[in-house]
């Protein structure tokens, strides 16, 4: 049963409720199997102290007018309980850069539902890392891109992030929250070692790690260079082991094992800080937004798009020639982002 699997590797079923099973019928219901693991993942902002060259939400405005008031979130977090949502997971941008950070987190664990957040661990001390456990955080996944100080804080744009960032991975563990590297590798990393030499890290740690592959999204909209070809994803999967480094989720971690999409799956949608709702971060198109739509009838809309039902989720939609094809000159002549996908469908849903 593999949505009951990634339940283990985002905190469900330990301390956590798993609120899926004998619950109240939910209206996601009707759209996905009983025990579906289903995550919101809330952009909760786009500003961050880091200026990464890889980062998804680097297009995207950073203007905290826009964000979601503490209110606002919380009206929006009910929502995600009302439909069923299992895990809201808190991205950015750096989430933690909001100051009722933790209001949220608590108000999501008071309603049901887990909580994961994803950070550069910059604003991570003890103090922080405890908080964070008490208010009730499943999962944290910190960014380690380089075992290199040097290289992660000069790729980040910080002096001292990398000491930091590790400094705040052994906090959030020693307060008993389960604690990931997030990474990602590109081709030079993979074919110099430094792929491998996180996991190595990651090990001594005593934290495993979750990787992400090079997408033709955000900074990288125009860089066909740096996506993996076939040769470039035999070497990364041969990396990847159940106790060392998965393939953005749990369903990939072993060389035989197919990558596989939680977005086009149905096994998660965004939110952006400005109520677009999204497949996943990294997707610069929009459904609809929450501010206007009741989120069921956008999440409808979504999930009956031919892009959701023309994939077998065994690559990421981003990187597919046809599907880039027929979006991307809208994408990369847009002045804001996201875009409405419905302003360039291209063919009947
Ligand atoms: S579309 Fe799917 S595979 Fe691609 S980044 Fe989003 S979740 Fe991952």
């Amino acid at each position: 049963m593999p949505f009951r699997k990634i339940k283990q590797m985002f905190g469900f079923g330990k301390p956590d409720p798993a609120p899926s099973v004998n619950r109240q019928p939910k209206p996601r219901d009707k759209y996905l199997p009983h025990d579906h693991y289903l995550g919101a993942i809330f952009i909760i902002t786009y500003r961050c102290q880091c200026s990464c060259s890889h980062c998804v939400s680097g297009i995207y405005t950073k203007d905290k007018d826009k964000e979601f008031s503490t209110e606002g979130a919380k009206e929006l977090i009910r929502k995600f309980a009302d439909f069923g949502v299992d895990c809201v997971a808190f991205f950015g941008g750096e989430p933690l850069l909001r100051d009722d950070i933790l209001e949220l987190i608590r108000y999501t664990r008071e309603i049901g539902m887990s909580a994961l957040l994803d950070s550069n661990g910059w604003m991570i001390d003890e103090k922080m890392a405890g908080d964070l456990a008490e208010a009730g955080l499943g999962v944290i996944n910190i960014s380690i891109d380089s075992v290199d100080p040097e290289i992660h804080d000069k790729g980040r744009g910080i002096p001292g992030l990398f000491e930091q960032a590790i400094n705040a991975i052994k906090l959030c563990k020693s307060n008993g929250i389960t604690t990931l590297i997030s990474s990602y590798a590109d081709r030079e990393k993979l074919n110099s070692g430094a792929t491998q030499a996180v996991i190595d890290f990651g090990k001594k740690l005593g934290v495993r790690l979750r990787y992400f592959t090079p997408l033709r999204s955000g900074k990288w909209l125009d860089n066909e260079e740096v996506i993996f070809k076939p040769e470039d994803l035999k070497k990364f999967k041969s990396l990847l082991s159940p106790d060392g480094a998965c393939w953005e989720n749990d369903f990939c971690d072993s060389p035989e094992k197919d990558f596989h999409c939680l977005s086009t799956a149905r096994g998660q949608f965004t939110v952006t800080a400005f109520g677009d709702i999204t497949p996943c971060p990294a997707f610069e198109l929009a459904f609809g937004n929450v501010k206007e739509e009741p989120l069921e009838d956008i999440l409808k809309r979504m999930w009956s798009h031919y892009i959701f039902n023309r994939t077998d989720g065994k690559d990421c939609p981003l990187n597919d020639p046809a599907f880039r094809r027929e979006y991307a000159d809208k994408i990369r002549n847009a002045t804001k982002y996201p875009i409405r996908i419905d302003e360039h469908v291209t063919r009947e849903q």
